[in-house]
């Protein structure tokens, strides 16, 4: 199978490199624990943080502030499991996208003849336009992905066929012709429009219609993993330390400990959730800044990441509050709060993108 052929080949580049770099975090090891370890760390700073720190913590206080501070704590937990939840399920594929009838689509499947040709011409924005017959029987996959551009061979008379980034060109994993910034993903094995990253932590793609959850996830996450941090070091400080080592900072020393019967499974429990916090509320406000950097600039990551931009410039002249549009859809205040990608999708087209110009600044 095509498809398994490619999975593999990416996942040997991965090992490769790791095992080059001496990595310990192979590509397997994250792909295997990265949404358990999320699960873990999220759902257990909530039922640590609501059964057992906010009532030590506030006990003084009274029952009222107890009980506010624990319907705070489940409406930013709610916030990001309902952000998390969309960000796994609200498909951003292209094949999604053709089913659910929006749009145009163009599908290469069925209709070569093995002699058809393809051709790709300019439309007046600069984004092109495929007309395609015979797309499978005409072309080989190319032994190697060029991210500025796909290339691939005619079979017939071994020509590379040259495709720019800003194009529609073929993906033979899925066997379609698939419009500009949509990219295959070998671990979801589909195309995804607007392709902005894979997320280990929700499992599946980050795209067209689920970046806003994406990023919305960010700001919940930063600030609920902030307020329980502040929270959670103000409870080893004041409640925790006579029960604790140094040492039980460092997770899997704190195992050992146990095992060893230096300590108690509680504290491994609570030590873990707070180093495992540290990790996600920076990466939740790390990953949160750079992509407000890159909505402001009418980019994904994956062009920031790929795109040599010596050579192609992508350019959104839109006002901010049009670029946010293009991301939240309209009322884009009010789906800070609310999963409303169903009643205000994304205003951009996903094929056509007739508000990007994109600008070459050498010849292909
Ligand atoms: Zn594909
Ligand atoms: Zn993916």
């Amino acid at each position: 199978m095509p498809a398994n052929v490619a999975r593999e080949s990416l996942m040997s580049k991965f090992k490769a490199h790791y095992k080059k770099n001496n990595h310990p975090l192979t590509p397997e090891f994250v792909i295997a624990h990265a949404v358990p370890m999320f699960f873990f760390t999220i759902v257990g700073t909530w039922v640590i943080g609501i059964a057992d720190v906010l009532p030590t913590i506030y006990r003084d206080k009274g029952p009222t502030t107890v009980l506010l501070q624990r319907l705070f704590v489940s409406f930013l937990f709610a916030e990001m499991m309902m952000n998390w939840l969309c960000i796994r399920y609200v498909d951003s594929s292209y094949s999604h996208y053709k089913k659910s009838g929006q749009g145009h689509s163009i599908d290469v499947e069925g209709q070569g003849d093995g002699k058809g040709k393809t051709s790709v011409e300019n439309n007046e924005n600069g984004s092109r336009t495929p007309q395609t017959a015979g797309l499978r029987e005409r072309f080989v996959k190319p032994s190697s992905m060029d991210f500025s551009g796909s290339a691939s061979k005619d079979k017939t008379g071994g020509k590379t066929v040259k495709y720019p980034y800003w194009s529609w060109c073929p993906c033979f994993q899925c066997d379609v012709m698939r419009p500009p910034r949509c990219h295959h993903c070998a671990l979801c094995n589909t195309c995804i429009l607007k392709r902005d990253h894979h997320c280990y932590f929700a499992g599946t793609c980050v795209g067209w219609r689920n970046l806003r959850h994406f990023v919305i996830f960010c700001l919940w996450a930063t600030l609920a993993c902030s307020y329980a941090l502040v929270h959670a070091l103000y409870y080893i400080y004041h409640y925790f330390w006579f029960r604790i080592s140094y040492l039980d900072f460092m997770p899997p020393l704190t195992v050992l400990r146990m095992m060893l019967g230096y300590t108690s499974p509680i504290v491994v429990i609570y030590m873990s959730v707070t180093c495992f916090l540290f990790y996600f509320a920076f990466l939740s406000a790390s990953f949160l800044l750079e992509h407000t950097m890159m909505i402001k600039n009418g980019m994904t990551s994956f062009e920031h990441d790929n795109l040599n931009r010596k050579k192609i410039e992508i350019i959104d002249n839109r006002p901010l509050s049009g670029r946010l549009q293009s991301v939240f859809g309209l009322n884009w205040g009010l789906s800070i709060f609310l999963p409303l990608h169903n009643v205000y999708p994304p205003t951009e087209d996903p094929l056509l993108w007739p508000t990007i110009k994109v600008q070459r600044h050498t010849s292909e």
